[in-house]
């Protein structure tokens, strides 16, 4: 027989298991790559950023990123977006960078505020995120002739099925945009999540860490600075 103090001490010491490792990203044993993030607008000034997690502008009503936060990606992933833009000129439209690297902090904060029946929108922190491994965008059309985004069947964040890349719903126009864009992106190595239409992860993301470094001004994180955790089932895409 098991005595009951022993018992009281394993349920706690789980406890704070479970407790400590949602305060950690998770490590993917299959994430060789070192990290190469590189600020978007060095790679290609010509791509628009607006990143609404920087302002008040987004689906939690409050600034995720400092205030300077740039849009960071892992080169590969930037040479492509920067493929997909040039692509889209002759058409008379650029890409509009909504997102790009996320720190893991900020994936565990949208969980955290997200109700149950809507976690299908966001990464499951123990999993982590694409954008936390700096291989996922979200994206639109910005119509260079009119000044403005294009419109899309949904807007930003929006967690209806309305985002979803298949909806059949909203103006012929509209979804024409999320059609170019989506074969835009795809054609440079790009595949869209399936319940967002604006957002997208670059090939060979698994190879990547999940990272939880703050925006630096250099954007290149220091290896020192990459976290240590006990390792956690292969994670799958999530947006
Ligand atoms: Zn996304």
């Amino acid at each position: 027989m098991i005595p009951r103090a022993r018992l009281w001490a394993a349920a706690l010491l789980s406890a704070l298991a479970l407790a400590l490792w949602a305060q950690v990203p998770p490590v993917d044993r299959l994430a060789t790559r070192k990290p190469d993030l590189v600020a978007l607008k060095a790679v290609d000034s010509t791509i628009r950023v607006d990143l609404r997690y920087a302002s008040k502008d987004n689906f939690m009503g409050r600034a995720m990123y400092p205030a300077g936060a740039e849009a960071l990606l892992n080169r590969e992933a930037a040479l492509a977006l920067s493929r997909a833009n040039a692509a889209l000129k002759p058409k008379g439209y650029v890409l509009l960078v909504w997102d790009a690297y996320r720190p893991w902090s900020v994936t565990r904060a949208f969980w955290e505020a997200t109700p149950p029946d809507k976690r299908q929108f966001v990464a499951d922190p123990a999993k982590g995120s694409v954008h936390n491994r700096g291989c996922a965008v979200d994206v639109t059309l910005f119509d260079l002739h009119s000044g403005a985004e294009v419109e899309m069947p949904s807007g930003f964040d929006e967690m209806t099925e309305r985002a979803y890349p298949h909806y059949s719903g909203g103006t012929p126009s509209a979804r024409r945009n999320r059609d170019l864009l989506r074969a835009t992106m795809e054609a440079q190595g790009f595949s869209v999540y399936p319940t967002e239409w604006w957002h997208f992860d670059y090939k060979g993301w698994n190879r990547y860490p999940v990272m939880d470094i703050p925006f630096s001004p250099e954007a290149h994180p220091a290896p020192g600075r990459l976290p240590v955790a006990t390792p956690p089932p292969q994670p799958s895409p999530a947006p």
